[in-house]
């Protein structure tokens, strides 16, 4: 009777619950059960670091709406991918994290790489499950990957302790334990109804159409819902204006005549009725509080997490999936439509700073300024992304001063086409997020806007972008991955800038070090990709940028463009100096 181990059973089990990619780093006790996922067809996608494995994994889940999958080894690699795990708890984007762990016989006898991994993992997972028999295996992978996607996405842990991998039954035995697992819907939209009531429905429909100055807001959480066009039917059909969050932008396009970005302070301190949907009222909407907010502002709030809602305590929150409330919204409107027209006082107002704050913004753009300041290259690249239509790149963006200009600068279109420091303000997750959507969405371009800072944390994963082995020597060709991925690395020297010290400060018996802020000065990050088989471009002018994007864009292959910024260009902590 043909026997299979417990590897090759996860393997089984993770191709039958339809998983098609997988981040990690191989490992003892993880190598085999990688290789036997990659013959089930599964892709494996290998990194150097479980740090970045692990954002790209909690990206991909966002990207996707499926659970990104995680594999580490034991211990410290366990440890490093807590990076992702807790980056998808903070961001409530799906995604499992498989650890191998020490043989269960040898706990406790300082095994190798031992750790209490379900221990360690708790505070970042919604759940963490250990199988302890092989035969446990389907059933644990199966209820880790239910939920992570089930009611307010999150991180979930499986631990899969080295014994149990190397535990053998029969074939015909895994397959009967496979069939037995109730493979449960995945997808939110369908397994959570509203639990919002009629009642609750009608009183948001009255509080919107009886406002003067309303607003709507959208977050990640919408564009996870996949709510796009039914809140374009909402926007369009009620004519309020709209303001998304950073990685809300492009569910309607920047560019739509009710767009508020370019008016936020207005439209948040003014509104008197704001919907918020699938968004937190956390540090990035400033707590919905005065003075950035009006003291009597009514919120009704939108989110999947009824807990999230009596956190927030709202006018009116109403519980379930984003997409399904904006329909019934819709419907109850549908019934005594409203709209409130060009000329409407509030509509008028916000239209017309939104031009005032562009005309300004854009003054403030056309300089060609050289040495390079911010705003000079970021015009650049947003002409060159514009000019690509659609479908419009995965722009991933990190690093304080690159991550705030390049938010206001570059102009998101489609939905989900735009992935940051997220909630946590993680830095470093840009080229995990780069090889995810280049995994997660292979027709789409994806351009990163990062600052050198957070380049550095994880550069050395650019040797995943574009290495082919086709040069190599190998007795079977493997393609290693050749991804669509252009990284534009805004080079000023150090987090925040360069050393931007006076000699007064520069004292004590460290003076001749560099400032805790600084790097290498003018540092040749485009000799990295090169180094791997890669395009490298170095530019400190206007035209170099222009014929660099040109190429790398129109070549859709692998490229690092090196922007030597002005070290005194950016301010310390971006724009939240008053954290700092
Ligand atoms: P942003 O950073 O864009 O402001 P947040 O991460 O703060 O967004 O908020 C996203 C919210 O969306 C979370 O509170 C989460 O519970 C919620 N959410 C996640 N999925 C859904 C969904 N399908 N429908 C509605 N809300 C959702």
């Amino acid at each position: 009777m043909e026997e299979i181990d417990g590897n090759i059973l996860v393997a089984m089990s993770l191709a039958k619950f339809g998983i098609r990619h997988m981040f990690g780093v191989v490992g003892i006790p993880v190598t085999s059960l990688a290789n036997r996922a990659v013959s089930l067809g599964i892709r494996f996608i290998a990194f150097h670091n479980e740090q970045s494995a692990g954002y790209a994994a909690s990206a991909y889940g966002f990207l996707t709406g499926s659970p990104g999958v995680l594999l580490t080894v034991s211990g410290p690699g366990c440890v490093h991918g807590l990076a992702g795990l807790s980056n998808a708890m903070a961001n409530t984007w799906p995604m499992i994290m498989i650890s191998g762990s020490c043989d269960q016989n040898d706990v406790g006898r300082g095994d190798f790489q031992e750790l209490d991994q379900i221990e360690a993992v708790k505070p970042f997972s919604k759940v963490s499950l250990k199988a302890t028999h092989i035969t446990e295996i389907p059933n644990c992978l199966s209820k880790v990957l239910n939920s992570a996607a089930s009611g307010r996405p999150g991180g979930c842990y499986l631990d899969l302790p080295s014994d149990v991998l190397h535990q053998r039954i029969s074939k015909e035995e895994a397959e009967t334990l496979l069939q037995n697992i109730q493979t449960q819907n995945n997808n939110p939209s369908d397994s959570t109804l509203p639990l919002t009531t009629s009642h609750e429905i009608s009183e948001a429909v009255s509080l919107l159409r009886h406002a003067e100055r309303p607003l709507i807001v959208f977050g990640k959480g919408a564009a996870y819902a996949r709510a796009e066009d039914t809140l374009k039917k909402l926007v369009e059909s009620t004519g309020i204006p709209f303001l998304p969050t950073p990685l809300g932008k492009g569910l309607l396009p920047d560019t739509h005549h009710l767009a508020a970005t370019a008016a936020r302070s207005l439209a948040i301190g003014k509104c008197d009725v704001a919907l918020v949907i699938g968004a937190r009222l956390n540090w990035l909407l400033h707590f919905g509080e005065s003075p950035k907010w009006s003291n009597d502002v009514k919120f009704i709030l939108v989110d999947i997490s009824q807990e999230e809602i009596q956190l927030r305590k709202p006018h009116l929150g109403l519980v379930g999936d984003a997409k399904q409330i904006v329909e019934t919204l819709n419907k109850e409107i549908k019934d005594d439509p409203f709209c409130l027209g060009k000329s409407h006082t509030w509509v008028e107002a916000i239209s017309k700073k939104v031009k005032d704050n562009v005309n300004k913004m854009e003054a403030q753009l056309v300089k060609d300024v050289v040495p390079f300041n911010f705003l000079t290259p970021m015009r650049i690249i947003r002409d060159a992304i514009v000019a690509l239509g659609s479908p419009a790149p995965i722009v991933v963006s990190e690093g304080a001063n690159t991550m705030d200009v390049g938010r206001s600068v570059l102009i998101q279109t489609e939905p989900r086409t735009r992935l940051d420091a997220g909630t946590w303000g993680t830095m470093g997750v840009g080229l995990g997020y780069c090889i995810a959507a280049a995994v997660a969405s292979p027709d789409r371009l994806v351009v990163a806007v990062e600052g050198d800072s957070g380049f550095g944390f994880s550069a050395i994963e650019v040797e995943l972008v574009p290495l082919s082995y086709d040069a190599l020597t190998f007795a079977q060709t493997l393609v290693r991955y050749q991804l669509a991925v252009v990284v534009i690395v805004f080079n000023n020297g150090g987090v925040y800038g360069g050393d931007r010290r006076s000699p007064e400060e520069i004292d004590g018996p460290h003076k001749d070090d560099p400032a805790p802020t600084s790097f290498v000065p003018n540092a040749g990050y485009h000799a990295l990709i090169e180094a791997f088989g890669g395009k490298g471009y170095l530019v400190g002018t206007p035209e170099e940028l222009k014929n660099a994007l040109s190429e790398a864009f129109s070549a859709r292959k692998p490229a690092v463009i090196n922007v030597i910024i002005d070290p005194y260009a950016g301010a310390e902590s971006g724009r939240l100096q008053h954290k700092n």
